[in-house]
């Protein structure tokens, strides 16, 4: 499993592509195209997973957008939590 080599194919940034996926932000083609390295991409796969799972528990707490702090301190907790879990 070589996380370098797999997530070149979404670019530098396919973090960001993730989060755009989610949001509904990309064109047919990128979607496919996301939609396509999750199948085999474990790495960006749990990533998909983490920030669903952060969005429904922000939609659960705040019927309105959640402030972008409060999203990015649960999205950090998530990433310490992420690097624990493999180093
Ligand atoms: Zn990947």
């Amino acid at each position: 499993m070589n996380r370098t080599d797999c997530c070149d194919s979404l670019g530098d940034d396919h973090l960001r592509r993730i989060y755009e996926y989610l949001d509904g932000a990309l064109s047919a083609e990128q979607l496919e195209a996301v939609r396509e390295h999750l199948r085999h991409c474990p790495t960006c796969a749990r990533q998909r997973e983490l920030e669903e799972l952060i969005r429904a528990r922000v939609r659960r707490c705040c019927q309105e957008k959640a402030p972008e702090q409060l999203r990015a301190s649960i999205r950090m907790r998530l990433t310490q939590v992420r690097i624990t879990d493999v180093s």
